[in-house]
């Protein structure tokens, strides 16, 4: 299994070079794990004439008749007239056009296999396999491997792929190890490891493929299970924390006499876990979702006053000092009638303020302090700081940062709020059931904001829709991507919009404030508080207005290139809207023709309001590896099981591992020899990525 892979009969140093550096295998091993990623029943064949009767792929035989590139840049495309017997089928490739038309041959009989599809009234086969006519062996259930240029370049196709890999199935007998115990094998009706592999490799049959995958993934995911719940046991019993047994008087007054709207269910739950942590003696980490407007920053708040009726302080970090000032006001607002001090501190805080702040925050005088991530870099010293909240990003870092505005030597604990919403799965994968608190119910009242796609073509209306909107005394945001700040091209565009927003809505009637990352500091804050006070009526602005401004006033929202932003993104800027009691629109702006991909974001969001629902889309569209950022990426090298599909191996998975840690807790039972071997390879090979704070 660990044999090196040159060592392989038919791979040479020029073909091992590229698989190592290509796909990672370097051992027979690692060949075993590079799995089909779909099978074709190659027994069928399909007719031109009946391909729209078929849904999938379909295999053809044929010959290529003629072949044209057509296209600049972007549009460049490869057809190719592909004929049987019965009719006539185009070809399509939009990527890899060179290397593609070189390897065409007009005129001599191929196979084709790939997924007709119908467009524009025009039925066509984009970036079909093309193959040899095959010869009989081949026929049948057959594996499809993943393959790139670099791998046919030398010789690497998929069936010489599967060659390879038979070879070393054929050489092996009983050499692959089996994981799991027997127990484990007949509880959860897998097959053997041996098997599966074999299996998965050349399945007779789909059902075959099918149990051989299943086998496959589910131990992929019972091992990421296992690194998760170990590791967190392993952070769970390093990490102190303090202990906050009491409710306290200034919760029970303020809920008693100052809340002026019942909780949601959803937020009492969630206070009741946080103050279940808050108890337990260890450090909270806890993550906090929850849409935008869902009630977090309340939630927050009022654990921070379970902190403070401990006698400890509490801190609140913001990503923006826009946000960090509405924090502020929204907290001294809900305190005004009760006898507790809230302080501010942002880059922007004078130094003789800053002085005072940190003579009140050494001797006690300050409950709650609300802060930037400028916090971060003070050398402010607390009395005695029980709990840091922080508001979207800057996840990583703080609690070692916080342990040192401490006299005392243990982390506050933690409460991180994200309105960007992990779709189940991952929050299972990533942080376990222990630490993960969902809001997923809205306040009562709220009225759902109606999106519309616009294309290109229709800016008309939606200058009409702007109109309306001012009339009657509200706000609206235009947004422009500028993905990189740097890109001239997307700067272009916003002053462009800008300008022909002036001249559609001038002074002295209409103003419009602009926002861009090429702006200093002050003149965003300067351009933001004419907005948030209503001394303008449009915003113009890039991304930079993502993160939770507050203006409920604004009751349209228009998003430019809407196709170049992600769902999570696009929703995130959706909720800068509908935070007041009138009907609010987003808009959602496109080119006139995009593509499929994007035109099922825009329906994703045209139909839904719900983030979770949102994220999950987001995840099928784009796949993990996205969402969560480099930070775990590394993590997602799964090879098999895929965590927007396979919930409910994950499940299993994570139900297994939960077990086996209960029968088995250090792992040291003889059966469990390969488990604890396995596991200690992964623990040793990742970073921590586990921890949040
Ligand atoms: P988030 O931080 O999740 O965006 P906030 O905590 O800022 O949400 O709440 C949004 C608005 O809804 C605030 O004005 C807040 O006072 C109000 N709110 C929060 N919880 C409730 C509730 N249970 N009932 C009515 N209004 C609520
Ligand atoms: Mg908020």
């Amino acid at each position: 299994m660990i044999t090196p892979i040159e060592f392989l009969k038919g791979v040479g140093p020029q073909k091992a070079e590229v698989l190592k550096k290509e796909v990672s295998v370097f051992t027979f091993g690692d060949f075993l794990e590079y799995y089909p990623f779909r099978y074709v029943d190659r027994s069928v064949f399909h007719k031109v004439k009946d391909i729209y009767e078929v849904k999938g792929n379909v295999q053809i035989k044929g010959r290529i008749i003629s072949i044209l590139e057509s296209g600049k840049g972007r549009n460049k495309r490869l057809t190719a007239k592909f004929q049987d017997d019965t009719g006539i089928v185009e070809l399509i490739w939009f990527k890899g056009i060179r290397w593609i038309k070189s390897s065409l041959d007009v005129n001599k009989e191929i196979q084709i296999f790939g997924r007709p599809s119908n467009y524009k009234g025009r039925w066509n086969i984009a970036h079909p396999e093309i193959s040899k006519i095959s010869s009989n062996q081949e026929i049948g259930y057959q594996p499809v491997y993943p393959s790139t240029e670099k791998l046919n370049d030398v010789g690497l196709n998929s069936k010489a792929i599967q060659k390879l890999i038979k070879s070393i199935l054929n050489q092996l007998n009983g050499q692959i190890e089996e994981t799991f115990s027997d127990e484990m094998l007949i509880e959860n009706k897998l097959i053997s490891k041996e098997k599966a592999i074999r299996l998965i490799h050349s399945p007779k049959t789909e059902i075959e493929a099918k149990r051989a995958k299943f086998r496959l993934k589910f131990e992929e995911l019972f091992f990421l299970q296992m690194e998760l719940l170990v590791r967190k046991k392993i952070t769970l019993q390093k990490s102190k924390g303090y202990v906050m047994t009491e409710v306290g008087d200034e919760f029970n007054i303020f809920y008693e006499n100052h809340l002026k709207f019942d909780l949601t269910n959803a937020q009492k739950r969630v206070l009741k876990e946080i103050r279940k942590d808050l108890n337990t003696g260890h450090h909270m980490n806890r993550l906090l979702q929850g849409d935008v407007g869902s009630g977090k920053t309340l939630v927050a708040f009022l654990s921070m006053l379970l902190a403070i009726g401990n006698n400890y302080q509490a801190a609140i970090i913001a990503p923006t000092e826009i946000l960090a000032n509405q924090h502020y006001v929204y907290i001294s607002d809900l305190l005004k009638s009760m006898n507790l001090r809230v302080g501010i501190l942002t880059g922007s805080t004078k130094k003789k303020d800053r002085l005072i702040l940190h003579e009140s925050l050494i001797n006690g005088e300050i409950n709650i302090l609300v802060g930037t991530h400028a916090l971060l870099e003070d050398p402010v010293k607390f009395q005695n700081l029980g709990l840091v909240v922080i508001d979207e990003q800057h996840r990583f870092g703080v609690a070692q940062r916080a342990r040192m505005w401490t006299k005392n030597n243990l982390a506050p604990h933690i409460l991180i709020m994200t309105a960007t919403p992990i779709p189940r799965t991952l929050a299972m994968t990533f942080y376990g059931d222990l630490n993960v608190s969902v809001i997923d119910e809205l306040p009562p009242g709220r009225k759902p904001i109606k999106t519309i796609h616009k294309y290109e073509s229709n800016r008309l209306s939606v200058f009409g829709l702007i109109r309306n909107e001012i009339e009657k005394g509200r706000q609206v945001y235009i947004v422009y991507p500028l993905i990189k700040e740097s890109s001239k091209l997307d700067f272009n565009n916003l002053i462009d919009g800008y300008d022909s927003l002036t001249r559609t809505f001038p002074m002295p009637k209409y103003h419009v404030s602009i926002v861009h990352g090429q702006m200093k500091s002050e003149e965003k804050d300067f351009e933001m508080n004419r907005f948030i006070k209503g001394e303008t009526q449009i915003m113009v602005a890039t991304t930079v207005i993502e993160v939770g401004v507050n203006v409920p006033n604004a009751s349209l929202m228009i998003i430019e290139s809407a196709e170049r932003f992600g769902l999570s993104q696009l929703h995130q800027l959706r909720g800068r809207v509908g935070r007041g009691a009138e009907k609010s629109y987003c808009v959602l702006m496109t080119g006139d023709e995009i593509s499929n991909e994007s035109e099922k974001r825009m329906k994703t969001m045209v139909r839904t309001n719900d983030g979770f629902e949102i994220a999950e889309a987001d995840l099928k569209l784009r796949g993990p590896g996205d969402l969560l950022g480099t930070q775990q990426s590394g993590l997602l090298d799964l090879k098999i099981a895929d965590l927007s599909k396979d919930y409910q191996v994950v499940d299993m998975a994570r139900t297994v591992a939960k077990k086996l840690l209960i029968k088995d807790p250090s792992i040291e039972l003889e059966e469990h020899n390969m488990i604890r071997y396995r596991l200690k390879e992964i623990l040793d090979s990742r970073p921590d990525w586990g921890r949040i704070g």
